[in-house]
């Protein structure tokens, strides 16, 4: 039995990836060597059956194993999760014609490309995991305001006069993270100048499990398939046009959504309220320093047009968890810097590609008129290739991702 006193792991931060991250270590190899202490600023949202949150993930494979390895995919299956089977992605006003590209789970004999799943809901069992787990703990409505680094150990202090300490602070605290800002890591990146809103909407054609998507002038829209047959969208806009459109009566807002979907879902019925995301690309020069490590969007923000931001803030989840638990277990200090470098060397780069993809695909789609035909052209040559798209839906299923770490934690996972 062990008796030395459990290493104390920090997390700034119960978005989903935060959860995620404490789920991992409170559960894993090292458990019963660690303490975990989530703390956010704001309350848990709770998941309610009656009402589809607004905030909605398109979750890849990858996220998928990451939610069984913590035991819970059974029970997000069961409350309720939407299937995607197929993708269709277009340009210009023919959603089947030559600019259309086609992805579906068939040709990679998969039985879905991912799952449609409320942030709510996620938050919700990885906080239950972490209510049942020894030695975890989640600490709300106080929010990170400075820190204290020291040669052993790290101390945060609250904006209400606590603190907690620890030996590691994960920095899961988002896209305008406190803790990269108080520990000087710096970022690159710009504003969009486009905002995204959402809604839930009632489409009269079915949605037939498939993701669809139009890449307009303005930035891309995209229907996501719900439980409840009703659709998800994520549409990309210029801020002001976006701040028009979230202002506009509900039939106002309807009648331009029909126009930029090209009637693909037939005639939209009724829209839940709808929200706005300003939109910007971040990447953190540097994910650690000595005693600290940057997950999620606290490390990188992407555009959404891919749906990508959440599955790669669990990818860093799960190889930051694994690094941890490999110090732990060794007997190493996981708040060194050299042990935290593993988990950067580890994500960095990946995260890079991804982030520099999604940035040149929203580019190549705002350009003038007369690059649509190159886009065409682009779009028929991968739907005509078949080594290429398999390519691309492994990417989306983030089965490509996370060389040597995705490799042990598949099987890991096989092997529990
Ligand atoms: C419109 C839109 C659609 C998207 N769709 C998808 C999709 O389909 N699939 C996908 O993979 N990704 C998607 N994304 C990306 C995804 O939303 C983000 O990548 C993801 O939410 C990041 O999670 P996170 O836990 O890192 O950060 P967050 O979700 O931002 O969580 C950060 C947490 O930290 C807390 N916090 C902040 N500051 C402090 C502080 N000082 N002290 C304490 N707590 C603090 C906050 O309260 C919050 O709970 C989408 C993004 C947008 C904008």
């Amino acid at each position: 039995m062990n008796t030395r006193p459990p290493t104390k792991i920090i997390v700034a931060g119960a978005g989903t990836v935060g959860l995620a991250v404490g789920a991992l270590l409170a559960t894993g190899r090292a458990a019963d060597r660690l303490a975990v202490h989530v703390l956010d600023a704001k309350p848990l949202p709770r998941w309610r059956p009656d009402d589809v949150h607004l905030r909605v993930y398109a979750l890849s494979r990858a996220s998928q194993q990451l939610l069984e390895q913590v035991g819970v995919w059974p029970r997000v299956l069961s409350m309720r999760a939407s299937p995607y089977r197929s993708m269709h992605v277009w340009e210009g006003e023919q959603p089947f014609g030559p600019g259309a590209l086609e992805f579906d789970s068939a040709d990679i004999g998969e039985p879905d490309l991912g799952h449609i799943v409320e942030d709510s809901l996620l938050r919700t069992v990885l906080a239950d995991v972490l209510a049942a787990a020894p030695g975890a703990e989640i600490g709300v409505g106080a929010a990170l305001e400075s820190i204290a680094m020291g040669a052993r150990g790290v101390t945060v202090h609250l904006d209400n006069g606590g603190s907690v300490a620890g030996t590691l602070l994960i920095a899961a605290d988002g896209s305008d993270s406190a803790v990269r800002r108080l520990l000087d890591l710096p970022v690159t990146g710009h504003a969009y100048g486009q905002t995204a809103v959402v809604a839930h909407v009632t489409t009269e054609a079915p949605h037939r499990s498939a993701a669809w998507q139009r890449f307009l002038p303005g930035g891309p829209l995209a229907f996501l398939p719900l439980a409840d047959g009703r659709s998800s969208i994520v549409w990309s806009l210029p801020t002001a046009d976006a701040q028009r459109l979230l202002a506009a009566t509900d039939g106002e807002f309807l009648a331009d959504l029909q126009i930029a979907s090209a009637g693909v879902l037939g005639p939209l019925v009724a829209c839940s309220g709808r929200a706005g995301f300003p939109l910007q690309a971040l990447h953190a020069l540097r994910y650690t320093t000595a005693r600290a490590a940057l997950v999620g969007d606290a490390a990188h923000t992407v555009h959404p047009l891919a749906g990508q931001g959440m599955n790669l803030g669990l990818l860093d989840a799960a190889a930051l968890a694994l690094v941890i638990e490999d110090a732990v277990l060794a007997g190493e200090d996981p708040g060194d810097a050299r042990v935290l470098r593993r988990y950067e060397r580890e994500r960095k780069g990946d995260n890079l590609k991804m982030l520099a993809a999604f940035d040149a695909l929203n580019r190549l789609f705002r350009l003038p008129g007369w690059a649509a035909p190159v886009r065409v052209l682009g779009l028929r040559a991968v739907n005509a290739t078949s080594p290429a798209k398999r390519l691309l839906m492994q990417q989306a299923l983030g089965l490509t991702a996370g060389s040597e770490n995705r490799r042990r934690w598949s099987h890991a996972e096989s092997q529990a």
